[in-house]
């Protein structure tokens, strides 16, 4: 396969009223400016979702969507494939068995969750991708 395995995004649900937490949450997790951080929240509030986590390992995913921060609602998490940049609103398809949103549109209507298919990355520690194992089409990553 050509393309890179697959890391993951972490979003969730933004809550009412938070929007000057979320901006400051923003500015220091991107460490962007202050219109910026504005521009984006304001962009998560129109598709419904924030970016919480950026470029993760799957096996780092469990424990980042139990540590969300103040401003999101409660278990709101969603997982997508981070290569596509999509919300999960974005997203045209979903892997229950996952709990994974991605994207089928540009590959066959076939094309399975990147979990199913064993092409992703495991984790992600101090921006070095790391695959612990080869788990191509084998399923037992569970
Ligand atoms: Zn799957």
């Amino acid at each position: 396969m050509s393309e890179q395995p697959t890391e993951f995004n972490v979003w969730a649900r933004p809550k009412d009223g938070s929007l000057a937490r979320a901006v400051q949450w923003t500015r220091e997790k991107w460490k962007l400016s202050l219109a910026d951080a504005m521009s984006r929240v304001l962009h998560s509030r129109e598709t419904g979702w924030v970016l919480i986590h950026e470029r993760c390992g799957w096996l780092d995913v469990p424990g980042l969507v139990k540590s969300l921060p103040d401003f999101v609602e409660p278990g709101s998490a969603a997982v997508t494939e981070y290569e596509l940049g999509y919300s999960p609103a974005g997203c045209n398809a979903y892997c229950a068995t996952h709990g994974l949103h991605y994207l089928r549109g540009s590959r066959s209507s076939e094309t399975p969750c990147p979990v199913c298919a064993g092409w992703y990355i495991d984790s992600v520690q101090n921006g070095m991708a790391i695959r612990l194992t080869r788990h191509d089409g084998d399923n037992g990553d569970a």
